[in-house]
């Protein structure tokens, strides 16, 4: 039987003969507008290209521009909606049935929340990637309705000095979750999160607000925890078409802890426990995505609660959008140096680049037969 799902099957390998050839791993880099009119800017130029050039202040000279290469390049003048755009198609091909995880990272300040949630909750002008993504998966959904029918679920968490912690639960104080192998039966990593069906973008508001208010009732506790610690929204998708096809996928958007080094003679106690473990996770999530990049046979998954839980969603046919984040201000240089060396580690830019233009004959022919079936489904409806 014709069926959706025999055209999301042929997209999906279409997709995967195209990702052999260009890799599954992307990098974005986002540059925050300046607050400070006057500060000296260290990011001169950014390129159509990808590309941009930093400027070490202490070497006014020629040797002191770096230039550095991503997939794509956002200047402190991209809108939300122009970033979401270039992220629009990854969000999508979660509904085909691909995971996906979608990261933001940089120091504090250097605007991580912004990109991801947006300014704040409550309004939703310059809704970041999180509100965008779900409002496409249900937009997506609708104009599906009479061949597949989806299921939209959401889990939140955060992890804090390697503990999960419910976001969306009664009582949230409960830390400790257990992740499970992703080959339990249930398929969840995290089963006894609280799971809760989202049916519109209401739901999805009223979701992020519970989700920020249980992150900011233990902030009392330690100041500003929230940039301290990672949080991840989950996104569970169940497709089912009418001849009996299922697909199953999810989409993490993470918002990942502050990346600035700490000062360790300056820190004792529980703020340096904290800086431990996020040194710790962050650092063990670059391993992990180079360690992919270079098709190495020991992926190091259990270094941190962090790559564990999203175990399922790296690797294999998932797709993985890294965001790096940096303020362009010259006190941050030095911060800012080390966030593009990380985002340039885990870039397989120049692995994909000689490939880019090479299509295989099977990846055409593939091509047209998703065609084909695409015109045969919309003459049978
Ligand atoms: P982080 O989450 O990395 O600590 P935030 O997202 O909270 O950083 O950003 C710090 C501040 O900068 C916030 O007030 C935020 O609204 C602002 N900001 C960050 N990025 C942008 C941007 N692209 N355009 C306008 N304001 C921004
Ligand atoms: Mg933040």
């Amino acid at each position: 039987a014709l069926s959706y799902h025999r055209v999301a099957q042929e997209n999906r390998n279409l997709y995967n003969m195209v990702q052999d050839l260009k890799g599954n791993i992307r990098v974005y880099c986002r540059i925050r507008p300046s607050f400070v009119a006057e500060a000296i800017n260290v990011i001169d130029f950014v390129g159509e290209d990808g590309s941009l050039v930093l400027l070490d202040p202490s070497k006014p000279h020629k040797d002191g521009r770096k230039v550095f290469n991503f997939n794509r390049v956002f200047g402190p003048t991209a809108t939300q909606d122009e970033v979401f755009k270039d992220t629009q198609p990854l969000i999508r091909s979660v509904m085909d049935g691909y995971n996906v995880c979608i990261f933001a990272y940089g120091q504090t300040g250097s605007g991580k929340t912004h990109t991801m949630s947006g300014p704040s909750c409550g309004t939703t002008k310059d809704m970041g990637i999180n509100y965008l993504a779900l409002n496409d998966l249900f937009q997506i959904s609708n104009g599906r309705k009479d061949i597949i029918t989806y299921d939209i679920h959401v889990q939140m968490v955060e992890i804090y000095n390697e503990q999960v912690r419910d976001l969306l639960a009664e009582d949230s104080s409960i830390v400790k979750l257990e992740i499970r192998s992703c080959t339990s039966d249930s398929g969840l990593s995290l089963p006894d999160a609280t799971m809760h069906s989202v049916k519109s973008t209401t739901d999805v508001l009223n979701i992020m607000k519970l989700g920020e208010v249980n992150r900011v009732v233990s902030s009392t506790a330690v100041n500003n925890r929230s940039s301290r610690s990672h949080s991840v929204l989950t996104v569970h998708v169940h497709g089912k078409d009418a001849s009996g096809g299922k697909l199953r996928s999810c989409l993490h958007l993470v918002d990942l802890a502050g990346s600035e080094r700490v000062d360790k003679s300056e820190v004792t106690g529980e703020r340096l426990k904290e800086a431990q473990y996020i040194n710790k996770s962050l650092s063990c999530l670059g391993d992990v995505i180079t360690a992919l990049a270079q098709k190495n046979s020991h992926i190091p998954y259990r270094n941190s609660k962090l790559t564990l839980l999203l175990q399922d969603s790296l690797g294999g046919h998932a797709k993985t959008l890294m965001f790096a984040h940096v303020s362009p201000e010259e006190d941050s240089f030095g911060e800012t140096v080390s966030t593009l060396k990380f985002a340039q580690r885990v870039s397989t830019v120049e692995l994909g680049a000689s490939h880019s233009n090479k299509e295989s004959s099977e990846v055409m022919r593939l091509k047209e037969q998703i065609e084909s079936l695409k015109k045969a489904l919309a003459n049978k409806e």
